[in-house]
C-alpha cells in the first residue's frame, strides 16, 4: 500500500511532515521542528507518532523531539555523524542504511553540505524523498558546515533519483527562491511555467511543495551548475561546475 503524507507549517517557513503507513499504521514524523502542530496534525489524521527521523542538528528541525517521544514513546532516528549535537537519539544511520517506517522501506543518503552530517531519507517504492534542508524547490540549503564542492556533490546525488520523484523540504522558500532563479536564468522558460504556478498555489494558500527532481532539473538554478550555458552566462565557461555551482550560491547569499 502506497504511503500517505501529511505536510503542514511549524514555526515561521519550516515544513512539518508525517508519513504514514496505512498497512501497519506506523506513522513518521520528518524533523520535529516544534511539538504543537505535529500534535494537532496527528490528532487530524488520527495517526500514531511511531518514528521521527531527522534530517540534521539544528534546532529548527530538532527542537520538538524531546516532547514527542515523552508522550508517543516513538524511535527517534537521526544522522551518525551529527548524533551527538541531538537529544534523545535512538538509532543513528548514514549512507545506504535501511530505515523501515512500519512496512514502509527508506534508503539514507548522506547530504553533508548545509551541515557536516545532513542526510535525507528516499523511499523507493513511493519515489519521495525528504531532504531537509539540502535542497529546496528552485534553491538550495546555505552551506553552513561545508565547502561549495560538498554540497554540490549531495545536490547531484539528489539529482540523480528517479525524475518522477517527490521531495519535501525544510523550508518554504519557494516565492523567494523564484525571484532570485530568474535573476540567473531570465529566459529560462521551465522556470518561467514554475513561476505561474507558484503565484497561482500561493494565492490559493496551497504550500508549493511537494515537487519532482525532474521540474527541479529544468528549473533549479543551483542544480543546473554544469550546463555549459550556465557557466557561460556567468562569465566561468570552462570552470568546474562546483565552481559555478559556489557561484550561484554567493550570488543567492548576497541576494
Ligand atoms: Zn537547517
Ligand atoms: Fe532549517
Amino acid at each position: 500500500m502506497p504511503a500517505q503524507a501529511n505536510i503542514f507549517l511549524c514555526l515561521k517557513d519550516n515544513f512539518g511532515v508525517l508519513v504514514h503507513d496505512p498497512a501497519t499504521g506506523a506513522t513518521a514524523a520528518i524533523d520535529a521542528p516544534e511539538a504543537p502542530p505535529i500534535e494537532a496534525a496527528l490528532k487530524e489524521t488520527g495517526w500514531r507518532l511511531t518514528d521521527i527521523l531527522v534530517t540534521h542538528h539544528h534546532a529548527d528541525h530538532t527542537q520538538g523531539i524531546g516532547a514527542l517521544k515523552e508522550r508517543h514513546k516513538c524511535r527517534v532516528v537521526a544522522p551518525r555523524n551529527e548524533a551527538k549535537r541531538i537529544a534523545h537519539v535512538d538509532e543513528t544511520v548514514g549512507e545506504d542504511d535501511l530505515v523501515r517506517v512500519g512496512s514502509l522501506e527508506s534508503q539514507v543518503i548522506d547530504t553533508p553540505g548545509h551541515t557536516a552530517g545532513h542526510i535525507s531519507y528516499f523511499f523507493p517504492a513511493d519515489k519521495v524523498a525528504f531532504v531537509g534542508d539540502t535542497l529546496f524547490s528552485i534553491g538550495c540549503g546555505r552551506i553552513l558546515e561545508g565547502d561549495p564542492q560538498t554540497m554540490w556533490n549531495s545536490l547531484l546525488k539528489l539529482r540523480g533519483l528517479p525524475d518522477e520523484t517527490r521531495f519535501y523540504c525544510g523550508h518554504e522558500y519557494t516565492d523567494a527562491n523564484i525571484r532570485f532563479a530568474r535573476t540567473i536564468e531570465p529566459d529560462n522558460k521551465a522556470l518561467a511555467a514554475r513561476a505561474e504556478d507558484v503565484a497561482r498555489l500561493i494565492a490559493d494558500r496551497k504550500f508549493t511543495i511537494p515537487t519532482t527532481i525532474g521540474a527541479e532539473k529544468k528549473a533549479n538554478p543551483f542544480l543546473r551548475a554544469d550546463d555549459p550555458e550556465m557557466a557561460k552566462s556567468l562569465g566561468l565557461a570552462g570552470s568546474p561546475a562546483w565552481k559555478v555551482f559556489a557561484e550561484i550560491r554567493e550570488r543567492k547569499n548576497r541576494f
